[in-house]
């Protein structure tokens, strides 16, 4: 499998090339040259495997040339055998046709796990294989940087330095993070947004100079192994409610576009995914450009649901690059003026194609508590802010024919926002027991102005790439 990027000018990579860089040359995010596409009888074939197996299969598609399915195997094992439910990614029925695909059962207790506990074994093992080390570096809006860490915490040959927004992150999600005291992590608070951090980890990506002296690399959703490391739970969870022989809703909280990217991807694989419905707090500029072509940027307002408090959704780059006919030049030039405009012009046809099968939904805080009420009541459900949005969204735009049924991915555990859930439902939901002394365990994590030469330097001070 060759991938190319988004805006046409990088050379295409193989998937360790892609793992490595995770951002193109060219600024571009990089895609599939052809998605990989299964027949009707070979997805039925995949019914019932165990999750580690189904995963490894799956991403073998996207990663042949660089992983046989054996260590592909070993590495998904491993990946998930931490995970606190047997099932990995259980489905639990709320109503007569939703689900909850409850993604949260990782050691940070969020979906991003799913993808971060495999990534750092795929790090490890290519560049063990290269005899290379790395400099990760990431910016988190609270789930990515916990995840990240706890998958790269002691590897040998990786350095992680992860940006947060200081103050804008929960507590749980924040000692997530500066507790993890390995000569390998530093943890760097910025006084701004998410979409500051997020710029500032560009600009560093940008820096070629910095870049290679680094070597850095990124764990954040732009990196297309995070990706493919989605793409087997929809297809675990379709497979379970009937595909490919019955059709399926997805409804996803969504804030990067990264986790609904793998929705995507599993109906680009074959399976019938008839609707897409994208959840949205307040900031809400994907539901705003669904219902009216309007992809303007705002200012980033925090919300209950702090991980979806995102302007720049920067997958949505892929989808823009599909929807644009793969057009390069086409969705480089799009890019380049909302940035520099802070308004995306997507022509009326790409952006008809995307509302055939998107649905955007958007809920501020009180209506978030009020469906976390709701599902206590209800259905006796406990359920984070982030997993409220996609029920509420999933009510909202299920498909009119109730055969289909429609799941909603539960990307983050109830204990890892225990105000908000407290604030609906009067119960304060506990932390697993292996996390149970998070609120005692020492932080460490330095405080910064969002400026470039700074960060750069903090980098450069924490990489030991230089003493190995
Ligand atoms: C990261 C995250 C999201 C948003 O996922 P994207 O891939 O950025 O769209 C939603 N909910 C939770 C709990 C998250 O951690």
């Amino acid at each position: 499998m060759r991938y190319l990027s988004t805006r046409g000018q990088a050379a295409p990579h193989d998937f360790e090339g892609v793992l490595l860089a995770g951002l193109a040359e060219d600024g571009g995010l990089f895609m599939p040259e052809s998605w990989p596409s299964l027949s009707p009888a070979e997805w039925r074939a995949l019914r019932g495997l165990p999750y580690p197996e189904l995963a490894a299969r799956l991403i073998h598609r996207f990663a042949g040339e660089t992983l046989s399915l054996e260590t592909l195997r070993d590495m998904t094992t491993a990946a998930y055998a931490g995970f606190g439910h047997p099932a990995v990614a259980p489905l639990v029925q709320l109503d007569s046709r939703s689900f909850a695909l409850e993604l949260f059962h990782g050691p940070t207790l969020a979906f991003k796990d799913m993808a971060m506990q495999l990534l750092g074994r795929l790090f490890d093992h290519v560049l063990a294989r290269r005899g290379e080390r790395i400099t990760i570096v990431g910016a988190t809006s609270g789930d990515t940087g916990s995840a990240a860490i706890e998958a790269c915490r002691d590897r040998g040959a990786i350095d992680i330095i992860i940006l947060h927004p200081d103050g804008r992150t929960s507590e749980v999600q924040r000692r997530q993070m500066t507790t993890v005291l390995s000569p390998n992590v530093a943890n760097l608070a910025l006084n701004g947004t998410f979409d500051d951090c997020q710029d500032l980890v560009k600009a560093m990506f940008n820096d070629a100079p910095f870049r290679a002296e680094m070597r850095l690399a990124a764990v954040n959703s732009i990196n297309w192994a995070r990706v493919a490391a989605q793409i087997p739970y929809y297809a675990h969870a379709a497979l379970a409610l009937g595909a490919p022989d019955r059709p399926m809703a997805f409804s996803v909280p969504t804030g990067n576009f990264g986790n609904v990217l793998a929705a995507w991807a599993v109906r680009a694989m074959g399976l019938p995914v008839e609707r897409l419905i994208i959840g949205a707090n307040r900031n809400n500029i994907l539901a705003r450009f669904l219902a009216a072509n309007d992809m303007s940027m705002r200012p980033v307002e925090p919300s209950l649901s702090p991980s979806m408090d995102i302007q720049v959704s920067s997958n949505f780059e892929r989808l823009l690059f599909e929807l644009l006919g793969r057009d390069g030049a086409a969705t480089a030039e799009t890019m380049q003026r909302f940035r520099a405009e802070g308004r995306m012009p997507v022509p009326d046809a790409a952006w008809r194609r995307a509302t055939g099968l998107f649905r955007g939904f958007t809920l501020d805080d009180e209506g978030t508590l009020a469906e976390i009420r709701r599902l206590w009541t209800g259905q006796g459900y406990l359920a984070d802010p982030h997993t409220a949005i996609g029920t509420a969204a999933a009510r909202a735009h299920a498909p009119e024919d109730r055969s289909i049924p429609v799941v909603v991915a539960a990307t983050a555990h109830p204990a890892k926002f225990p105000d908000a859930v407290e604030r609906a439902t009067g119960n304060r939901p506990p932390l697993p027991a292996r996390l149970a002394d998070l609120y005692e365990r020492e932080e460490r994590y330095a405080v910064l102005a969002p400026e470039l030469a700074d960060v750069e330097a903090f980098v450069r001070a924490h990489a030991r790439r230089n003493t190995a």
